[in-house]
């Protein structure tokens, strides 16, 4: 028999900025069945969960992130002096690759599973992991922990070669993976589709994610366009992040970066890329007509000093998603940065408005994963949801919940999550996971990292400032 679960929440979020008071929601096996008055549903047979003072929103779709990487670098390089223009993590390249080494791959996947719940717990039902290292490992912890996920690789995988060095250019990237084996890392991941897309019940959907024009060769690139095609899946690559991509794509292709993957054949709708920061002018009409979409990652570009532009991209015809990349994972604070960095971006204070960046993160996010069925509170639809309290005293009253949950709400308010029809956390607790072990093996993994970083050099190399002190408690 299938399950059937009656969710009886304050207010439901529909949609465009349509909320519904007093309602119940039905939910049977992974589908949302019924939206009706909860005077009605009182005879309906069922578990019933309570959201008293909850808001019932659709699951938030982080669109870009790197699972794992958070938790190694958060609170390092932040207030860091940069040359202008350079993205906060690039000092953190080589501890990155410290932390990824094969030997320490069992270790570190206590990480990565630390950082996935950091996600749920704050409202992500569906995580597009443009994976830095151990692809198997993440989708066995996105099988077991019951989030959905969109995912593959960066090709190439080597965090180096994709980040850069502070010191290294075009010549040392291309002796850190050869074309012949980002070729080979392509190929790996073709197997890896027959094996794992589709998986976990449908959550799990397989991608493929060249890093960025100016790190990949051509080969590998067109290579992508045409297995795109083959194998009908969507693409994420970065795209734009930072000054020095576009000088090193106008030495090695002679222009721009979208340009470059319009040769590949990679800009078209299936396309999902990061930034868009520097998004040059006489693309902008280029980006809209081919109908990529550009995720936006508001806090991620905010540490840098930058507003990343948003509204005047979606002015502009283009399609914008919301993603934290990967440091930040609360998808409600993303929401607010994106609110309000929106509105000083465009030096107007009523757009966006705090129910079109919950679109972006909801209905929009799911049209552009090709999935019409999450996103979104309606009959048929996946039930992905969240339930949200507007108790605190920081929070309620609130005489529009949206506006509520945006400006004055964060990820931990998130209290209530059901992934695929299934309940993942209730009274913001997690349902069957060992939330202490997993934070007891992250945090003996971490450390282990950062003293054999320290050890090495490798910490004290890129970023002269930390010492053992201040990176180990
Ligand atoms: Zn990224």
């Amino acid at each position: 028999m299938v399950e059937r679960t009656v969710i009886l929440p304050r207010w439901v979020y529909l949609g465009a900025g349509e909320v519904r008071t007093g309602a119940a929601v039905v939910v049977e096996g992974d589908r949302i069945v019924q939206i009706l008055p909860a005077e009605q549903a009182e005879g309906i047979d069922g578990r019933r969960i309570e959201l008293a003072d909850k808001v019932l929103l659709p699951g938030l779709i982080n669109m870009h992130t790197h699972a794992g990487a958070g938790p190694v670098g958060r609170a390092i390089s932040e207030d860091y002096e940069l040359p202008t223009g350079m993205p906060f993590y690039v000092p953190l390249s080589r501890l990155w690759r410290h932390a990824y080494r094969e030997e320490l791959r069992e270790q570190f996947r206590a990480v990565i599973e630390w950082d996935v719940l950091g996600m749920m717990r704050t409202g992500t039902t569906t995580i597009l992991n443009h994976a830095s290292t151990d692809i198997e490992g993440y989708l066995h912890i996105a099988e077991r922990v019951g989030v959905r996920t969109f995912a593959g690789p960066t090709i190439p995988l080597d965090v180096t070669h994709r980040l850069g060095q502070l010191s290294g250019g075009l010549e040392d990237r291309k002796q850190t993976t050869s074309e012949q084996a980002q070729l080979a890392e392509l190929e790996e991941l073709e197997r890896l589709f027959g094996k794992w897309d589709g998986a976990a019940d449908g959550r799990i959907t397989m991608i493929l994610g060249p890093a960025a024009v100016h790190t990949d060769e051509f080969s590998v690139l067109a290579g992508v366009g045409a297995a795109a095609q083959r194998l009908d899946c969507l693409v994420t690559t970065h795209l734009c992040q930072a000054p020095s991509e576009l000088a090193t794509t106008q030495e090695r292709f002679g222009t721009t970066p979208l340009r470059v993957l319009q040769r590949a054949e990679l800009a078209n709708e299936r396309l999902i890329a990061a930034h868009g920061t520097y998004l040059p002018d006489e693309d902008r009409q280029l980006a809209a007509d081919t109908g990529i979409t550009i995720v936006h990652c508001a806090s991620r570009k905010a540490k840098e000093a930058v507003i990343s532009p948003s509204v005047s991209f979606m002015d502009s015809g283009i399609s914008v998603a919301l993603g934290t990349d990967g440091f930040n994972c609360d998808m409600v604070e993303e929401l607010k940065f994106t609110a309000m960095l929106g509105k000083i971006g465009v030096a107007q204070s009523h757009r966006p408005t705090a129910a079109q960046v919950v679109d972006l993160a909801t209905s929009h996010a799911a049209s552009v994963l090709r999935r019409p069925d999450l996103g979104v509170i309606k009959e048929g639809a996946r039930a992905d949801l969240i339930g949200v309290a507007i108790t605190d005293p920081s929070i309620a009253p609130a005489l529009d919940v949206v506006q509520s949950l945006v400006y004055y709400g964060n990820g931990r308010d998130v209290q209530f999550e059901m992934v695929d029809g299934a309940v993942v956390m209730e009274d913001g607790t997690f349902v069957g996971v060992d939330i202490n072990g997993v934070r007891a093996r992250a945090e003996a993994a971490l450390t282990s990292i950062w003293e054999s970083a320290i050890d090495a050099g490798v910490v004290n190399e890129v970023l002269p400032s930390i010492n053992r002190s201040q990176a180990l408690a």
